[in-house]
């Protein structure tokens, strides 16, 4: 059985969103990237967008009932509700991770697994500053990114317990493509856990 609904956790520059997005072609389901619609939303100037600019500027994490309302909305539109999904950035702190909780068998959904990407500090800011130089993206400076590692550690690190017992964990400092193969391997039709 293929596994429908996952979630990527993993510190800013793992490479979450790159694998995520190959793996949810792969799947056929949604890639449910909370920064990019956050991204978007900042982009077109929308209440929400607004409300986040600030604090993704900062690199702080945006207020817990922002992202909630958000993903409570995304996961009942129709593609979420018939394909599954891939979350990508939520949960981001223990708040929306019980919330999760709650909301999942509320909307008669499981998650089927948790991915948790893992790469060392030096290898991050390496990458990150790589990332900023390519893409200009207003997160990407040097002091914001060192920001974004320690919300990272103080915020988001601690899921990585409260998901232990689904949890499948990788080393991101690979390459892209073995990568990519394993998450197949572990989520694709012929996967066992
Ligand atoms: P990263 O490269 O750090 O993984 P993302 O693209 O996932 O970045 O997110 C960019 C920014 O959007 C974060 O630094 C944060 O301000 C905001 N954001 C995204 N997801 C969440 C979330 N679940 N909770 C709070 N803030 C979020």
């Amino acid at each position: 059985m293929n596994k429908k609904r996952l979630i990527f956790l993993g510190p800013p520059g793992a490479g979450k969103g790159t694998q995520a997005k190959i793996l949810a072609n792969y799947l056929e389901v949604p890639h449910i990237s909370t920064g990019e619609i956050l991204r978007k939303a900042k982009q077109e100037g929308t209440p929400v967008g607004l409300k986040a600019k600030a604090y993704m500027d900062r690199g702080d994490l945006v207020p817990d009932s922002v992202l909630q309302e958000l993903v409570q909305e995304r996961l009942q539109q129709d593609d979420a509700k018939t394909q599954g999904w891939i979350l990508d950035g939520f949960p981001r702190t223990l708040a929306q991770a019980e919330f999760l909780e709650n909301l999942l068998p509320q909307i008669n959904q499981k998650c089927d697994l948790t991915i948790n990407l893992t790469v060392a500090d030096e290898v991050l800011v390496g990458r990150l500053a790589k990332r900023a130089a390519l893409e200009g993206r207003s997160d990407d400076t040097e002091e914001v990114i060192r920001n974004r590692l320690i919300v990272y550690q103080q915020e988001t690190a601690p899921l990585i317990d409260f998901y232990q017992k689904h949890l499948v964990t990788l080393d991101g400092d690979r390459s892209l493509d073995i990568i990519t193969g394993e998450l197949k391997n572990i989520t694709g039709e012929n996967s066992s856990n």
